[in-house]
């Protein structure tokens, strides 16, 4: 019999993965099957795009995947039998023996336990969360303000993307942290805050959300805010489906895995894109990007596919190099990077920079996920 390789999640890092490895191995030697919850690809790096009234190009799977031998199942998985080697689906098959598993489900929104944020607060962690807020957006008369919580680079992007399409909105930010853009370099930081002030967005620094209500928000030191709609950017975490499953999972519920990808409690199993806690070139925790899902992608096919041939497989390298803050469509920052993802003097901003991100995401879905080439590919 065939190896049966399944492959949970088509983003970024599991398309990726299901098509070089249909290239790489025989058809008699393994079959690859991709499981997704939708029938599209999603460019979640234009989530906040699509909240500020955007369109959003969702290509087919199916057409993504003509001319592999991948098989594509749509259906979201429940639950993972490991001692029987099945994922179980909530459509036809309705469950899925496997010889080795790869686990690419990306991230979702974190809600944190602010009381009020799961059931009044909107997201930009994937497309329903997205289009429900641009819906709601669309709706808040002129004047009407939308606060971001969260400093980190969704709320950044978010926080810019909704001020530059929006302008009779009012526009709030607020973070934890002292300040927004702590970890850039002091040009970048510097341009980020012109930015944020050109487009009339008022960041509130330090300062702590402690509970959200229909119509508004209350931090911490007892200050209320009103708000026609809020929006949680605080961070994302993996989907429950790996730590339910008995695996070996970091606090934000990525599996840990070696420097193959291979889950560290279950050998048959590898982990790639957000769901994965792996390491950089230069010894960082891998971050939540497609810097880091696109060559884990690529890398999972060339170690499954050297085990399968019975080789010990080298460790695969996730390269930093920079980091690409989007500010409305016409501004943005480049923060190159060393291998750490420790950020470089050099930047660019301004439009250079936002034609330089564009640039990098469409050739990501062009060279990356959707068209599996095999050359090198440059990331997002
Ligand atoms: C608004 C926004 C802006 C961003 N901007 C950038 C940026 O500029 N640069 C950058 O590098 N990164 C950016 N990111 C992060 C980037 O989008 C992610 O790191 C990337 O999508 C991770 O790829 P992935 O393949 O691991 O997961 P995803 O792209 O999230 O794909 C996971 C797939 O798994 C499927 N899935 C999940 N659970 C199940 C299940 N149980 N059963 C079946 N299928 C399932 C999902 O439907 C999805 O298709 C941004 C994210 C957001 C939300």
């Amino acid at each position: 019999m065939s190896h049966r390789l399944v492959v949970i999640g088509a983003g970024y890092a599991g398309l990726l993965a299901a098509k070089r490895l249909a290239r790489k191995l025989s058809r008699s030697d393994a079959t690859v099957t991709l499981v997704n919850a939708s029938d599209r690809f999603v460019e979640r790096v234009r989530l906040h795009q699509v909240a500020a009234g955007q369109p959003l190009a969702a290509p087919s799977l199916r057409q993504q995947l003509s001319g592999t031998s991948v098989r594509l199942v749509v259906g979201r998985v429940t639950a993972i039998d490991t001692a029987r080697r099945t994922v179980c689906t909530d459509a036809a098959p309705g469950a899925l023996g496997y010889d080795t598993l790869v686990y690419a489900v990306g991230s979702q929104a974190r809600f944190d336990d602010v009381p009020g944020a799961a059931e009044h607060a909107d997201a930009v962690a994937d497309l329903e969360q997205a289009t429900r807020l641009r819906h709601r957006v669309a709706e808040i008369a002129s004047g009407g303000t939308v606060a971001v919580v969260g400093g980190g680079l969704t709320g950044l992007e978010t926080a810019a993307e909704l001020a530059a399409s929006h302008p009779g909105l009012r526009v709030r930010l607020f973070t934890g942290a002292d300040d927004v853009g702590c970890g850039l370099a002091p040009r970048a930081r510097t341009h980020l805050r012109r930015a944020l002030d050109r487009l009339d967005v008022s960041v509130h620094p330090g300062t702590v959300i402690a509970t959200v209500r229909e119509d508004g928000l209350d931090t911490r030191d007892g200050t209320s805010f009103a708000a026609d709609a809020v929006v949680w950017t605080t961070g994302f975490r993996a989907p429950e489906l790996a730590r339910a499953a008995g695996f070996a999972t970091d606090e934000s519920g990525r599996m840990l895995v070696d420097a193959t990808l291979r889950s560290i409690s279950h050998p048959e199993v590898y982990a790639i894109g957000d769901a994965a806690a792996g390491v950089s070139a230069g010894g960082a925790p891998s971050r939540m990007s497609c810097q880091t899902a696109l060559p884990m992608g690529r890398g999972v096919a060339e170690v499954i596919a050297a085990r399968l041939a019975g080789r010990e497989p080298a460790p695969v390298r996730i390269p930093y190099a920079f980091t690409n803050i989007s500010l409305g469509r016409r501004d943005g920052i480049v923060q190159f990077t060393h291998a750490d993802d420790r950020p470089r003097r050099f930047v660019l901003t301004g439009r250079a920079a936002a034609a330089f991100k564009e640039a990098v995401i469409r050739s990501t879905v062009r060279s990356g996920p959707r068209r599996e080439s095999g050359s090198d590919e440059s990331d997002s």
